[in-house]
């Protein structure tokens, strides 16, 4: 575009997947607005947010994309996929069954990306303190085995939020760096 002189700009694809309401949509509010909704919504029309992160002085634009609910009937299509480099598989921590679909997502996730899609296991909701159903050890676990980066969220008190954001950034700049 004849603007050379411009430093080299990034921007990485990262996809939100896991299973419905496990807290996705609330946790790209509160990373690229600082919201949150109390009440499900579908993200309509909205397709992505772009959020800007600085890393060793450079800008990098993480452009997230949401679902907007097709998770509910398993026909997330490869359109969303296309060109991730990074993901965030995403379970609540007082849902159990949402930590078993974990080995699913993982499976269609590499079934649509290259093997270094970087990823990030989060589990979410931990302020839910009593309705807590999967113990940090268990999630740490699984990570580690599936060698992935490994985060405990709260979309509703912020808690690692952006943590969790830029560590798969900070993980795909190393790679394509
Ligand atoms: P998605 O279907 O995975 O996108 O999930 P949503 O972001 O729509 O969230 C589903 C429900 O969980 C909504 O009622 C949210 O308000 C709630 N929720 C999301 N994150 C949290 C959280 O960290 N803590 C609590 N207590 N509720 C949350
Ligand atoms: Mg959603």
């Amino acid at each position: 575009n004849g603007n050379e002189e411009q430093s080299q700009d990034y921007l990485f694809k990262i996809v939100l997947i896991g299973d419905s309401a496990v807290g996705k949509s609330n946790l790209l509010a509160r990373f690229s607005r600082n919201q949150f909704h109390p009440y499900s919504k579908s993200t309509i029309g909205v397709e992505f947010q772009t959020k800007t992160i600085d890393i060793d002085g450079k800008e990098i634009k993480a452009q997230i994309w949401d679902t907007a609910g097709q998770e509910r009937f398993k026909a997330i299509t490869s359109a969303y996929y296309r060109g991730a480099v990074g993901a965030l598989v995403v379970y609540d921590v007082c849902r159990h069954q949402t930590f078993d679909s974990v080995g699913r997502w993982l499976e269609e996730l590499h079934m649509h990306c290259d093997v270094n899609v970087a990823t990030i296991l989060v589990g979410n909701k931990t302020d839910l303190k009593d309705a807590r159903e999967v113990s940090t050890a268990e999630g740490k676990a699984l990570a580690e085995a599936q060698g992935l980066f490994f985060m405990e969220t709260s979309a509703l008190d912020s808690s690692n939020v952006a943590a969790a954001f830029q560590t798969v950034v900070e993980e795909i700049y190393h790679i394509v760096s």
